[in-house]
């Protein structure tokens, strides 16, 4: 079968990998000039790292897999994480369950009824019923007014802004799971980083479609679907020339953000109406190479609702700056909604407003500690992921024949991320497997 797939990131790169590999004649089609999407990387003069931080956690089994299968599994590599918070003018030590119980800006009783929340989320396995409450009404109602304003609140409004109290709450029950399952028994929270950056994954995905005889193409953007008789028959595109092309396929997978396949073709009014309820939030990164770190953390998060960021996430303190000739690389983060002044400034403009705030965590911080930076504003950072999502999901296969859509809004209740991703693109995969098997029956 010819198909067409939208968008190179790690979705469109698995889906292709794996329908290129079953023998289908695959054709990639990427907007942008590099692969990867969201879990791209950008050069320095010496090293390669992703425009936004990435790590994996030990239950993303899809991707530990697809390393596996492709031949890169001594890619992986483990570190030890240090979390904190930045709360109260002060660092401090999240990492452990025992830093919790010592943390002395919330009162001793208030700590312990954490911890026993944390297992009661742990165990609870039906998330299903969960469904019909929010995160910010779950936590409200089960932690001390403390605890909610110290930990949970900045963690819920610093990622989904003024969207925070709508959150559902199997969406945190699913954080909290993978989070407690990526310690190991003294309770360290492991992370893995692949050796070579995220591209390695990237480009092996890339060359193994190419050996299979499927295309990629850059600087290619779709811009509709068509059909006849309710069927996928092409697909309209600009290419790199900037010149219209119209080209024939049977079945197409987009992994395009909903708002956008609704651009791209008529649906029925419902569906349409239903995808462009789909809210993300961007995301505002700024790497920083610095001459010396800011913290001791990896993952520093910042419950202090004047801060303009919610996190500093310094990747030298997880891996060894000796990988990139002793730099201090750190990433200041934010997720901003789509209307936010943020998205209109430029690094002078940003870097301006964060620098007070930075000082405040280190004051040795300066702008001269600055050797280099990269400013990245990434958009459909976040799907935005409210009560009782299942009974509105929408699902792969879309009412026209041919027609799949695989994109993170699909993904719940987990956190979207490269693994779910990777598993992703093999659902797809199966459920177009299924339906040509059933094609060739009729
Ligand atoms: C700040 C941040 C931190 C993250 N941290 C982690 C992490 O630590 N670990 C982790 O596993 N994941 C992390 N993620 C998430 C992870 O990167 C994403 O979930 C994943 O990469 C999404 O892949 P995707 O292919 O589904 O979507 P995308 O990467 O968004 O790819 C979709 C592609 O479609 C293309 N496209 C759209 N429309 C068209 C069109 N009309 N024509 C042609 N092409 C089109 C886009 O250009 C894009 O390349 C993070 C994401 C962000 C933003």
């Amino acid at each position: 079968m010819k198909i067409c797939i939208i968008g190179a990131g790690i979705t469109g790169l698995t889906t292709g990998y794996k329908l290129s590999k079953l023998g289908h004649e695959v054709e990639i089609f990427e907007s942008a000039s590099f692969s990867g999407g969201q879990a791209s990387t950008i050069n320095f003069e010496n090293f390669e790292i992703e425009k936004a931080y990435h790590h994996l956690f030990v239950t993303d089994k899809a991707i530990l897999g697809l390393y596996k299968e492709l031949d890169l599994e001594d890619e992986l590599e483990w570190y030890k994480s240090k979390v904190a918070t930045f709360a109260e003018k002060k660092i401090w030590s999240t990492t452990s369950p025992i830093d919790l119980l010592k943390l002395p800006i919330i009162p001793l009783k208030d700590r312990i009824n954490l911890a026993l929340i944390s297992l009661r989320l742990k165990l609870i396995k039906n998330w299903k019923k969960l469904e019909s409450i929010s995160a910010y009404q779950w936590l409200s109602k089960h932690v001390s007014d403390r605890t909610f304003e110290i930990i949970f609140e900045p963690l819920l409004r610093g990622k989904f802004g003024r969207y925070y109290k709508d959150i559902c709450m199997p969406w945190f029950w699913a954080k909290i799971q993978t989070r407690v399952s990526s310690r190991n028994k003294k309770f360290d929270e492991i992370l893995c980083y692949p050796k070579n950056s995220f591209s390695l994954l990237i480009n092996k995905l890339e060359t193994e479609i190419q050996n299979q005889g499927g295309l990629i193409k850059h600087n290619h953007l779709i811009t509709s679907i068509n059909t006849q008789d309710n069927k996928v028959s092409s697909v309209s595109y600009i290419s790199d020339n900037k010149t219209k092309h119209i080209k024939n396929f049977d079945i197409v997978v987009s992994t395009a953000p909903y708002s956008i396949l609704s651009r791209l073709i008529t649906l029925e009014k419902s569906l349409t109406e239903k995808m462009n309820k789909v809210q993300y939030m961007s995301a505002v990164v700024m790497i920083l190479i610095l001459k010396n770190p800011i913290s001791k953390y990896y993952w520093l998060s910042i419950a202090d609702k004047d801060f303009p960021f919610l996190g500093i996430i310094e990747h030298t303190n997880l891996l060894p700056k000796e990988k990139y000739n002793n730099n201090n690389i750190v990433y200041i983060t934010n997720y901003v909604e789509e209307d936010n002044e943020l998205l209109n400034m430029n690094y002078e403009e940003v870097i301006e407003k964060y620098t007070p705030f930075i000082k405040s965590i280190n004051n040795t911080f300066s702008k001269n500690e600055i050797i280099d930076y990269k400013f990245n504003k990434i958009n459909y950072a976040q799907p935005i992921i409210p009560i009782n999502y299942s009974s509105y999901r929408i699902p792969i296969k879309l009412p026209v024949l041919g027609l799949y859509s695989a994109n993170t809004a699909q993904i719940y209740p987990e956190d979207r991320g490269t693994n779910y991703s990777v598993d992703l693109g093999q659902k797809v995969t199966n459920i177009i497997l299924e339906d040509e098997n059933g094609f060739i029956k009729r």
